[in-house]
């Protein structure tokens, strides 16, 4: 007879007993039912609103169905070839994932061992967290420093089972980076003692000329690894592809955590298609810069306090619960994300959709202000 209850108190870590599941946002057709609007423009995800390349969208709308069937480069051969290319590296180089989520932890797998422990910011893009922890590490996290990463809080937190930094630059939710100075400066002081990850995936928004590129220090830091994205300027979520680069001894270590096959074709071949699209950029950006201008002056003029920097989206800070305001806009077909979550209490952070949807917010904001 088999038992009617298993033994899961005796089966489970208690690292994951403590660990509580991130809940996704449920489908639109769900939630225009829920809060009873419609349309629903999501604000939520730092989405491109100008959708992909158009070379990637060919790619996509003339995928032959039969090719389904066939399995994918498993190492995601051509992208590493046309990556290699654009940034005068090795193909070896690079290790490409199902987002740069996976790579996160493809990275933590390969470094850390029981009593390990990371370094990062409490105010960031919270997956090298949460990854950290469930896996059995613990996350170290310092507070920023006028809403950035702060260099000296970080080097003062490495102990000795300290294995990787993670610096976002720029911050997700911040929009603030460190430039090149700032950037060499610490990794001068690590000096090759931990891996030092640079979560880039905003770096084609940034306009600053001061902006450091983590791709040209790779040859100068051997423990740097650097992070890219195709969900955000390329537009190319729903795929799920983002990369890793970094030395080829570093790499060489990281691969032996890397599942093959986790990338699948469609995304390997619309991200091949969407990486040297200069143009794409400059419209993204333009955009951007145009619907910032927009709103900004808007915000002034609620009096509302907000953190805007470089990158997709902007945080605001408002005179009621973040998450109240989450559903008040909801009620009016907007959403954004409220920051709770984020260690920002009474914040929402807004990515910058299309104009139709940056309206409706500024609209829905103004009425739920009043
Ligand atoms: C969105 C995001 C990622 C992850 O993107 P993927 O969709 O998994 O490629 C990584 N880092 C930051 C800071 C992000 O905002």
């Amino acid at each position: 007879m088999s038992p009617t209850t298993i033994p899961l108190d005796h089966l489970v870590p208690e690292y994951i007993k403590h660990f509580e599941a991130y809940i996704p946002s449920k489908p639109d057709d769900e939630l225009k039912k829920l809060y009873g609007c419609d349309p629903l423009y999501r604000l939520n995800n730092n989405e491109n609103p100008l959708g992909p390349p158009p070379a990637a969208k060919a790619v996509l709308e003339h995928f032959a169905a039969q090719k389904a069937a066939i399995y994918p480069s498993g190492d995601a051969y051509h992208l590493r070839q046309a990556l290699a290319e654009k940034f005068d590296l090795d193909p070896d180089q690079f290790l490409v994932g199902n987002g740069a989520n996976e790579v996160i932890a493809f990275v933590i797998k390969a470094f850390c061992q029981k009593g390990d422990n990371i370094v990062t910011a409490d105010k960031t893009f919270a997956v090298y967290e949460w990854i950290a922890e469930f896996s059995g590490f613990s996350a170290r996290l310092t507070p920023l420093s006028d809403f950035g990463f702060d260099a000296d809080a970080m080097l003062e937190a490495i102990d000795e089972r300290t294995k990787i930094l993670f610096v976002c630059n720029p911050n997700n939710p911040t929009g603030t980076h460190w430039n090149r100075k700032q950037l060499i400066n610490f990794m001068d002081q690590v000096d090759g003692r931990q891996i030092v990850v640079i979560d880039e995936a905003y770096c084609e928004f940034v306009e600053n000329e001061d902006f450091p590129d983590g791709m040209e220090l790779l040859r100068q830091y051997p423990n740097l690894v650097v992070f890219r994205t195709f969900s955000k300027m390329y537009a190319l979520a729903g795929l799920r592809i983002g990369y890793l680069a970094g030395s080829l001894e570093v790499v060489d270590i990281i691969r032996r955590t890397c599942v093959v096959y986790s990338v699948n074709t469609l995304a390997q071949n619309a991200a091949l298609k969407a990486l040297n699209d200069d143009q794409h950029i400059q419209r993204t950006r333009n955009h951007i810069r145009q619907e910032k201008a927009r709103l900004l002056p808007l915000l002034e003029k609620l009096g509302l306090k907000y953190q805007s920097g470089e990158g997709c989206f902007v945080m605001i800070h408002l005179p009621m619960s973040d998450t109240l305001a989450y559903r008040k806009l909801m009620a009016k077909g907007v959403m954004i994300r409220s920051m709770t979550g984020f260690r920002f209490p009474n914040w929402i952070r807004v990515s910058i959709g299309s104009t139709k949807a940056m309206t409706a917010f500024a609209q829905s904001l103004t009425e739920i202000i009043k």
